[in-house]
């Protein structure tokens, strides 16, 4: 099967090549990937900015159908419609899998950087982690039920928005638009923001019920924010990872906030600490997700509370991985999915 590999490391280094099929071991399902979407991981592997076990196959936000069961697995049939979480081989023994954050396991292994990824024909991961796709979205909106399941994640779970609630998420792009979209499934009054360049992204979040959309390079933020709540907004989400977003994110923020970052930078940042302590702030960050995270994710799609269709933007071959990574990289797009050869 021809699959898009990760060779070795350094810059660059990625091709689209010919390798073995899988097979399923004990515990594990052989799926038949029908859409792969592209993560701001994948480009960062490419550049190499993040961790990567090379020769390793990328892509790990994707859906597709069982077509093998390995021995011992149990609840799950060949041609299930299938999506899965990103987790292989975590411990189940240290005190994060043992309190159920798994995703923080001291030794864990992920699918698209340490173990073969989903940008090829077929993939294999653990039965345990794999959750019936939602019947009512297409392959390519159930690829993105990785990045959703991390917004859940984010704003339910880690951050817990609720009603009424002035939230500010900055960045517009693929995890900017799930996590206002799970925001606004909490009540929260939603306001995004970006820059010139994300203008038609910016539109692309007001057609998905943003309560206001600021371009911060045209308004005033500060007084955007105090319009609706005069000592600034309760939430910030930050999305975008550019270190001027963390700067104005603490600025508009009100005291006793929460900041929660989602965005990677892929370098170190500058950060005004004292405004934290000044501000008495609670900033998180957020690291892949797990099952609460997924199950939540899930549930909103499947009541029709998340869209999924307008945040992809592009639906291209494998083959065609180059024009999509550089699709990315100029900001001329929102999620684009990869959809491998057909076997
Ligand atoms: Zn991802
Ligand atoms: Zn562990």
């Amino acid at each position: 099967m021809k699959a898009l590999v990760k060779t070795q490391k350094g810059v660059n280094f990625i091709e689209y090549k010919e390798i073995p099929e899988p097979k399923p071991g004990f515990g594990e399902v052989k799926v038949n990937v029908k859409a792969c979407g592209i993560c701001g991981t994948d480009i960062h592997i490419w550049k190499d900015e993040f961790q990567n076990i090379p020769p390793v196959v990328l892509g790990h936000e994707f859906s597709g159908v069982i077509v093998e069961l390995g021995e011992g697995v149990t609840g799950l049939n060949i041609g299930q419609k299938v999506v899965s979480e990103v987790m292989y081989q975590v411990c189940g023994k240290c005190q994060n899998c043992k309190t159920g954050y798994y995703n923080l396991c001291l030794t864990r292994k992920g699918l698209g950087w340490a173990v073969n990824g989903a940008f090829a024909p077929f993939t294999v991961v653990e039965a345990q982690y794999i959750h019936p796709m939602p019947e009512n979205i297409t392959f390519e909106e159930a690829a993105l039920s990785e990045p959703l399941a991390i917004s859940a994640y984010a704003v339910s779970e880690i951050t817990g928005v609720k009603s009424g609630e002035i939230v500010l998420v900055s960045g517009p792009g693929p995890i900017g638009l799930l996590v206002m979209q799970c925001a606004l499934a909490e009540g929260a009054f939603v306001i995004m923001t970006g820059t010139d360049a994300d203008e038609w992204r910016l539109k692309v979040a007001k057609e998905l019920g943003a309560h206001r959309i600021v371009n911060v390079q045209q308004e005033d933020l500060g007084k955007v924010i105090r319009g609706y709540n005069e000592i600034g907004a309760d939430i910030v989400f930050e999305c975008s990872g550019a270190a001027s977003a963390v700067k104005s994110g603490i600025e508009v923020i009100r005291k006793g906030g929460k900041f929660t970052q989602v965005g990677l930078f892929g370098r170190t940042i500058e950060i005004n600490m004292d405004l934290i302590v000044t501000k008495e702030l609670r900033l998180s960050g957020v690291f892949s997700s797990n099952w609460r995270g997924w199950h939540r994710g899930l549930r909103l799609v499947r009541q029709n509370k998340i869209l999924l269709k307008p945040v992809i933007s592009h639906v291209l071959p494998v083959s065609e991985w180059a024009k999509a990574f550089e699709l990315i990289e100029s900001k001329q797009s929102l999620k684009v999915v990869l959809t491998p050869e057909s076997k």
